[in-house]
């Protein structure tokens, strides 16, 4: 939808497709479908914002067709820690060359584009870079879907880099600019995990409410206990509360807002976090009847891969704690000593 007409898009804009992302993710009753669309949005509009033109002619055309893509950032040693990642460019006469490997990247099996975030060294100095990799190129080697507890509807696998050929018109912006844009496009990519957690949530509500209506114990229904009541109002409040604060993220980084990177971490982790309470909720408002294989027990399971998914926890605390040092430390280079109405007059006092 957001991609321009002349590359096949709809030519909307950003807002439009957050209404749509949200309709979409509300109705599907999948997460790890909402996730594959979050995944796929976020690297059309990486291509379409920072590719070169060569690079959106050459790729925007096949993912708006249908074809996969995947963001392969995780490894093995590094996961949560984006600066320690292994995967590394290398310089060559005829461009650049990519060995290491990525493991749990969604769709990975499947997917015939890939952007990868790989080391580069120059000089003396380490760089993060993004480039974009067709997976037919040679020296790409990639597993079959592996098992996973949830998200069975998102095939998760790992690659392996041996020597691949990537010549320049392959890396996405400057080699050496690579974590900020990679930034840019995790933040985009948390606060759709958000939106999804936050809409996927709805029709399984909408479940639990006529469940509660309809079971009856001593011809009581159920949603006649207040107990009952409060845990269809809390999965209430909390789809409410991560959909505005999701939502309030992706007005920031629509409009180019630095605090979007703290909004959209802070996004990802309270929707997470209510997802996960909000799936239990549901499942002990089911009874036992929850716990039988089926649409509520794989929405539970699914909401667990949320854990981990777009980030952990931690990891956000993490970036949330750096927003608010780097912060601090600007108000204090910023800062005027504006003294109070009392200390102006002493002073004048005493000049005087
Ligand atoms: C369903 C699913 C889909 C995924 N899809 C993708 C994808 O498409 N692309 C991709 O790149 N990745 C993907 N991932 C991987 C995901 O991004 C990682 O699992 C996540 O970043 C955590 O990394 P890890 O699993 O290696 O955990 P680890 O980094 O090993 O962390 C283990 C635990 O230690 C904590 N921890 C680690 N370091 C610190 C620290 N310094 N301070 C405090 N706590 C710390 C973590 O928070 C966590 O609780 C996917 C994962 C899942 C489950």
């Amino acid at each position: 939808m957001p991609v321009s007409r002349d590359f096949g898009g709809a030519g909307c804009n950003g807002l439009e497709f957050v209404a749509a992302f949200e309709a979409l993710a509300g109705t599907m009753r999948s997460l790890g479908f909402a996730m594959a669309a979050a995944n796929q949005a976020t690297l059309i509009d990486c291509i379409h914002s920072m590719g070169t033109r060569e690079q959106q002619i050459a790729l925007l055309p096949r993912l708006l067709d249908g074809e996969p893509g995947a963001t392969a950032i995780s490894e093995r040693g590094t996961g949560t820690e984006i600066r320690a990642l292994q995967a590394r460019l290398t310089g060559d006469k005829h461009g650049y060359r990519l060995n290491g490997h990525k493991y749990n990247i969604s769709l990975a099996p499947d997917a015939s584009i890939i952007l990868v975030a790989a080391r580069y060294d120059d000089d003396a100095r380490t760089h993060t870079s993004l480039v974009l990799l067709d997976a037919a190129l040679p020296g790409i080697v990639r597993s079959g879907p592996q098992g996973t507890l949830g998200v069975r509807d998102l095939p998760i696998g790992d690659l392996q880099f041996d020597d691949v050929p990537v010549d320049r018109q392959r890396v996405l912006g400057a080699p050496r600019d690579g974590l900020k844009w990679l930034m840019h496009i995790a933040s985009m990519n948390r606060a759709y995990f958000a939106l999804s957690c936050a809409s996927v949530v709805r029709p399984f509500l909408a479940d639990a409410l006529a469940y509660a209506a309809e079971r009856k114990i001593l011809d009581v229904p159920i949603d006649a206990h207040q107990y009952v009541q409060r845990r269809l109002v809390d999965v209430r409040m909390r789809a409410e509360r991560s959909r505005w604060m999701a939502l309030a993220a992706l007005g920031q980084w629509l409009h180019g807002d630095p605090d979007a990177l703290e909004s959209c971490s802070i996004a990802k982790i309270t929707a997470a976090q209510d997802l996960t309470q909000s799936a239990i909720d549901l499942l002990a408002l089911h009874g036992s009847d929850g716990y039988r294989y089926g649409a509520l027990s794989t929405f539970v399971t699914d909401a667990l891969a949320m854990v981990s998914a777009g980030g952990t926890e931690e990891m956000h605390r993490r970036n949330v704690f750096a927003q608010m040092q780097r912060r601090r430390e600007r108000d204090m280079k910023t800062a005027v000593y504006t003294p109070a109405v009392e200390d102006t007059a002493e002073t004048s006092a005493e000049s005087a």
